[in-house]
């Protein structure tokens, strides 16, 4: 723990981390510590991980990387919390991310990373000029600068994946509904899932084998499924496997360096003996409105409780109720966060609610049906995890479309609610890294993390 705060401390210039608390820190070593010298030591005991601050966190600031939660200090611990905590883990810190886990680059972060006297972007440790990817920036920032063995993210439409793939890490979105919900400040409920970020499948394995399981009392969307031991299927053999290649994942769009190392990886599994098989997901495209419909949506009415009376920020001067509701949420949320409240809001609206939610809901049921036709003929499906290696700071400017637009291959699985992970997969343009995305049927977690690992 002392070894991974310095370090933290010392490469503050990446801005991952938002919030340390080394007593709160050194205190869970040495509990850990006395643990292990009585023999009792938990799968996980003594692991420093970090968080990333959509996990509410006792003893730490929970912000959301949002002006709107600066300096909130949760009651109580997000579940995933305190099943690590439970498993022997040790918390090292809070780790920067878009606001509310909106955004493909962690630009969008209000708050100022530990150690920066204001908002400073999140930079990728392969090269200091790039976006790390999100929204989970921080925690692939962490593990990839070895600023944290490894970390907590979550995934809404590739939030784990997307910064895992442009850093060189490893992640997994366990299926919708593995590990709770409570306590991860929601964005868009039906698709947000927490998974973990690590060097290694065999790590996320250890991590996530911690990291689900029903919590029927707190989230009602939780699977009554119990936890597993993930890491018991990594070295089974993979020959005769079938891997879906989906025509859609390969098209135009698709840049020709991380194609190649796309290629290359799954080159690897031919020799493994996995057979790869064409497959095809028709509705890929319609994925990227449908998800811009369905999102914020839902995040319009989740961030309808910051309205400055229950926590969090509070406009100073109103002159009535519906005055300081309006200032509040002005003053709070910043530019990404509203524009996805109004076009939410929009889309809901009597009069367009059947036009665009309702159509939305209508093809997301069909991406589900692609999914389920595609498994038919393959047990899991590979392909790229973004369309280009990570991209220059700045470089989207003030165009949000390229962000959405480059969540293409990360939205599909989203959507389907489908366990899909990120493993490195070589390096493409300018020597950044590039990650292959693993896609399975539901529950199939295991599977997956085992395909990953013997690349590894
Ligand atoms: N990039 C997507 C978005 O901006 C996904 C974010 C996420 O998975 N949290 O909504």
């Amino acid at each position: 723990a002392r070894h991974f705060l310095a370090r933290a401390k010392a490469r503050h210039d990446l801005g991952a981390y938002v919030a340390l608390n080394e007593e709160l820190t050194l205190a869970q070593a040495r509990a850990a510590d006395a643990r292990i010298a009585a023999g009792s030591a938990a799968p996980l005991e003594g692991v420093p991980l970090a968080h990333k601050d959509i996990f509410v966190t006792r003893g730490l600031p929970s912000s959301a990387g949002s002006k709107m939660l600066a300096g909130y200090q949760s009651p109580f611990d997000a579940t995933v919390v305190r099943q690590l905590a439970q498993a022997g883990a040790v918390t090292l810190g809070k780790l920067n991310c878009d606001e509310f886990a909106m955004g493909s680059s962690n630009e969008n972060s209000a708050v100022a990373p530990w150690g920066h006297p204001g908002p400073a972007p999140v930079r990728n440790p392969w090269d200091r000029s790039r976006i790390p990817g999100g929204s989970s920036g921080g925690s692939a920032v962490a593990v990839a600068a070895r600023l944290a063995p490894a970390a907590t993210g979550t995934d809404t439409g590739g939030s784990i994946r997307q910064p895992a793939s442009f850093c060189g890490i490893t992640g997994i979105k366990p299926t919708y509904g593995r590990a709770s919900r409570y306590g991860m400040i929601a964005f868009a409920s039906s698709l947000d899932q927490a998974g973990p970020m690590a060097r290694s499948a065999q790590d996320c394995a250890l991590l996530l084998s911690a990291m689900c399981g029903p919590d029927p009392d707190r989230d009602s969307t939780s699977l009554d499924r119990p936890a597993e031991d993930f890491s018991r299927a990594l070295n089974e053999p993979i020959a005769g496997l079938r891997i879906g290649l989906p025509a859609e994942f390969f098209g135009a769009g698709l840049a020709a360096d991380v194609r190649a190392a796309v290629d290359a990886a799954l080159g690897e599994y031919e020799k493994l003996g996995a057979r790869l098989v064409p497959i095809s997901l028709p509705r890929t495209e319609l994925s990227i409105p449908v998800y811009y419909i369905i999102a914020p949506a839902e995040a319009s009415s989740n961030l309808s409780r910051f309205d400055g009376v229950k926590f969090g920020h509070r406009a100073r001067d109103y002159t009535d109720l519906a005055d300081m509701y309006c200032k509040t949420r002005a003053e709070g949320f910043g530019a990404e966060v509203k524009r996805r409240i109004m076009i939410g809001t929009y889309v809901l609206s009597h009069g367009y609610y059947d036009a665009y939610y309702l159509q939305a809901q209508k093809i997301r049921r069909m991406i589900v049906d692609d999914f389920q036709n595609a498994f038919r003929h393959c047990d899991l499906i590979a392909g790229p995890v973004a369309p280009s290696v990570a991209w220059k700071l700045g470089e989207h400017g003030n165009d949000p479309l390229a962000n959405y637009l480059a969540d293409i291959f990360t939205l599909p699985a989203s959507l389907a609610g489908l366990p899909c992970m990120s493993l490195p997969a070589g390096f493409g343009a300018a020597g950044m890294p590039v990650g292959l995305q693993l896609i399975g049927n539901y529950f199939g977690e295991a599977g997956l993390l085992n395909a990953a690992h013997r690349l590894q």
